[in-house]
Parts: structure tokens; C-alpha cells; sequence
């Protein structure tokens, strides 16, 4: 692939620019930057309202179902722009993992009900895939769906649903009927998070933040209609769904909006009389994450390239989560050193999304930093433990 852009890209990501200056407020930007987890529920909301008046809330589904048609290249110049601009993560549960399912192996009924509603970010999904005891070993989920004329009765536990408190909808792997093996008997399942019997109780994580749950299902009645595809037979579609989380969880326009985080900390902090950006031990670490940066960017654009071609994606999926999310790890590292003793602070919500005040103790790169790092903790478990990534690699591309 070349590198550079053309000067048709540079005309498209000028465009975008122009829009991302006129359509985001200082307020809301001040508040994406922090990397507080979960981020700010409304601006995420209103953000999502803004794109799909634009036609850019997903701009890689097809263009029948509201894409844009964009290429690969253009795609990630939109959200490299968006990052760098500091508009609000929109939700990636419906927009990136269950929209492609829905519009691959969903109903046409399904596709009507749910995706304009995704794309307007009128209805937030929830992905109620792990149990206890079903997290890597995701196939010995024991979460059942017993039909009972034209409904399911659905009794069961899930466990670490991200923002599932936020959520109005869900989609659940559970077990319909009993199979030879492991993965056979297991169906992909649309819940309204507001049904009877569905309670969700947040879990308060390191970082002071609550972005996972605990959802229950206790004799929750779900129209049989909600299964998508055919029942039993949702293993496929969970691996799909499972590589398209991994390749996003690269997360590479977060990374490169790190590294200039990383740089402006480095600007304001003084070190032994000099701005620590000075600092060569410093800026060589710097440079070096740079460069991992830069050749993971190239993989994932490359991958993007390839992709439609080449569902599954399998081990490449894998191979960018493990770069990706240990990257990231590195990142908020090199952040919270930048920090010193200033990151021992651990900002409250309202704190972080205050105005800072002019005190020299809380320069306005400092809130989130250490929460940020809190959180990145889990983005080596999350989508897939590192070990079982590995193990997919093996198996894939070596054949054991
Ligand atoms: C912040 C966060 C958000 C999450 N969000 C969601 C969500 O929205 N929806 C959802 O469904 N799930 C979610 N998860 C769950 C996540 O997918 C699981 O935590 C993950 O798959 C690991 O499963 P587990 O926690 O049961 O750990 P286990 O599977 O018990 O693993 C424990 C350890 O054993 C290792 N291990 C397990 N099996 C093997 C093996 N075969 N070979 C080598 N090592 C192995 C693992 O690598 C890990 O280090 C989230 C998790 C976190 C932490």
C-alpha cells in the first residue's frame, strides 16, 4: 500500500475537519479527552443524533442499510479525525459488532426493527456473551432458552456486560437446545433490556467507575422471533462478531491520540530544570512507541483492505487485539510516568470533567490519566484473553 494520502483523501479529511470544528463544542471535547470509563452517556447519545443527521454514523456498513461507501482509507481518516478532534466514542456494541451480524444473518423484519434505531443511537446494545464460568471457554455457557409456544423462557447469569446499565437492548448467546458438542445448540438472541425479570446490577471497578455488569435473566419472555438465524446454529455468528471486536480493539486512533497526550504531558512537566520532552531517555521511549504505533496503523489498514474479502479473519483479527491492546497498555504506562507524582491523583467524574482552574497541581492533561490506566488493565482480558488469542494464532495459522 502507498504510503501517504492522495490529494483526494487530503480533500475528504479537510472536509471532515471543517465539520468536526463546526459540529463539536469545547465542553464536550474537554469531557471525551479525560478517558473516564464509561464515557459520558449523554454526549455519546448526542453525538451519534449529529453523525446520523450527517450520514456518518457507520460509515462502514453497506450503503443500502445507511453506510457511507466510503474506502478503507477514508474510513480511517474519519475516525482518526474524530479522535484527534476529541468527539465522544459513540457505542461500538451496536454500531460495530451486532449491526454487521444483523444486516449478515438477520431477518428482514430484524434488519428493519433494529438498524435505523442503531444508527439514529436511539437504542444502545448490550453484549451478554460471558457467564461465570463461560468466559474464555465461552462454549460452556449455560444460560437456556426453553420455547414455550411463541416465546422463549430465558433463565440464566451474564457477566461483565460493558455499560449494560446504559442499555436498552441486548443480545445474548444462550443455549436452546442440547448439542453434540459444545458450540452446537447455541442461539444468538435480541432481549429488551426492560422486560420482566431482566435485572442488571453494575460491578464497581479499580478505576472508582462502574463500565460492567452483572445481568440476571429470571423467567424472561422473549418473542421467538428475536433469534437470529437459525436456532442452535449461532457459533458462526459469534465468531464473526468476535472478530470484528478484535480487530476494533486495536483501538489505533486511540493510540495515536495518545501519543500526542503523551507529548503535551511531556511539554508541561519540568524534569531537573527542562520540559521532560527534552529528556533523551525520555523521547527515546517515546519514539519507540511511535514507531509500534505506526506499524500496527499499517496491519489494520491493511487488514481493512483485505478484510471483505477474507471473512473470517481469524488469526489476523487475533494478532492485531494482542498488539493492539498491549500497546495500549504501554501507552497509559509512558502516561502516567510523564505524570510523576501528579497521576497519584485519581480524579472523581465531576472533577475531571470540571474546568480546570488555573492550578498549577491540576493542569488540564491531568484528569483521566490514571483512571485511563486503571481501565486498560482489563483490555488484555476483554474481547478475548491474550493466552486464548495465542492459542487461536496456533491453531490457525500453524495448524495445532
Ligand atoms: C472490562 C471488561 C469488559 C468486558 N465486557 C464484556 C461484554 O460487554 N460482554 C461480554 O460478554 N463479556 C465481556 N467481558 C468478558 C471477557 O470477554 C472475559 O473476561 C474474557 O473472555 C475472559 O474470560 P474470564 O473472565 O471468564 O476468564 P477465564 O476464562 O477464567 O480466564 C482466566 C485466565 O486463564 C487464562 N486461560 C483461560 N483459558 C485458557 C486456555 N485455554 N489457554 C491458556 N490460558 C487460558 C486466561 O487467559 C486468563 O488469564 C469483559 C471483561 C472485562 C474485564
Amino acid at each position: 500500500m502507498e504510503l501517504g494520502l492522495t490529494p483526494q483523501e487530503r480533500e475528504f479529511r479537510d472536509q471532515v475537519r471543517g465539520f468536526l470544528t463546526s459540529a463539536l463544542n469545547a465542553d464536550v471535547v474537554r469531557r471525551s479527552r479525560t478517558g473516564m470509563h464509561p464515557p459520558n452517556e449523554d454526549d455519546r447519545r448526542w453525538w451519534n443524533r449529529v453523525l446520523y443527521e450527517k450520514g456518518w454514523a457507520a460509515p462502514h456498513w453497506p450503503v443500502e442499510y445507511g453506510g457511507t461507501g466510503w474506502t478503507p482509507v477514508q474510513n480511517h481518516i474519519f475516525e482518526y479525525e474524530c479522535k484527534m478532534a476529541g468527539a465522544p466514542e459513540l457505542r461500538w456494541q451496536g454500531l460495530r459488532l451486532l449491526g454487521p451480524v444483523l444486516y449478515t444473518y438477520g431477518s428482514d423484519a430484524q434488519k428493519q426493527r433494529y438498524l435505523p434505531a442503531i444508527l439514529k443511537g436511539e437504542e444502545m446494545w448490550a453484549q451478554g456473551f460471558s457467564e461465570p464460568g463461560a468466559g474464555s471457554d465461552l462454549a460452556a455457557l449455560k444460560t437456556s432458552a426453553v420455547l414455550d409456544g411463541d416465546h422463549y423462557i430465558v433463565n440464566g447469569q451474564k457477566l461483565w456486560t460493558t455499560e449494560g446499565q446504559y442499555c436498552e437492548q441486548g443480545f445474548f448467546l444462550v443455549r436452546t437446545e442440547p448439542g453434540e458438542r459444545p458450540q452446537a445448540g447455541i442461539s444468538m438472541m435480541i432481549i429488551d433490556m426492560r422486560s420482566p425479570g431482566v435485572t442488571v446490577r453494575q460491578i464497581d471497578m479499580i478505576n472508582g467507575e462502574g463500565s460492567t455488569c452483572e445481568v440476571f435473566l429470571d423467567n424472561v419472555r422473549v418473542p421467538a422471533q428475536n433469534i437470529l438465524g437459525e436456532p442452535g446454529n449461532a457459533w458462526n455468528q459469534a465468531k464473526f462478531l468476535l472478530s470484528n471486536e478484535r480487530t476494533s480493539s486495536a483501538d489505533i486512533h486511540k493510540a495515536r491520540a495518545d501519543l500526542e497526550r503523551i507529548r503535551e504531558i511531556a511539554a508541561g512537566e519540568v524534569h531537573d530544570g527542562r520540559p521532560l520532552l527534552l529528556d533523551p531517555v525520555f523521547i527515546r521511549k517515546l519514539a519507540a512507541l511511535r514507531l509500534e504505533v505506526e506499524a500496527l496503523e499499517w496491519s489494520v489498514l491493511k487488514v481493512a483492505h483485505e478484510a471483505p474479502s477474507r471473512h473470517p479473519i481469524g488469526a489476523c483479527a487475533s494478532v492485531l487485539k494482542i498488539r493492539g491492546s498491549s500497546l495500549q497498555q504501554k501507552l497509559t504506562e509512558l502516561m502516567v510516568q510523564a505524570l510523576g507524582q501528579r497521576s497519584l491523583r485519581v480524579y472523581r467524574r465531576d472533577e475531571a470533567y470540571a474546568e480546570p482552574a488555573g492550578d498549577p497541581l491540576w493542569p488540564a492533561y491531568a484528569p483521566g490519566v490514571t483512571a485511563d490506566l486503571m481501565y486498560l488493565r482489563a483490555c488484555t482480558i476483554f474481547g478475548g484473553a491474550m493466552e486464548v488469542q495465542k492459542n487461536i494464532i496456533a491453531k490457525l495459522a500453524f495448524g495445532f
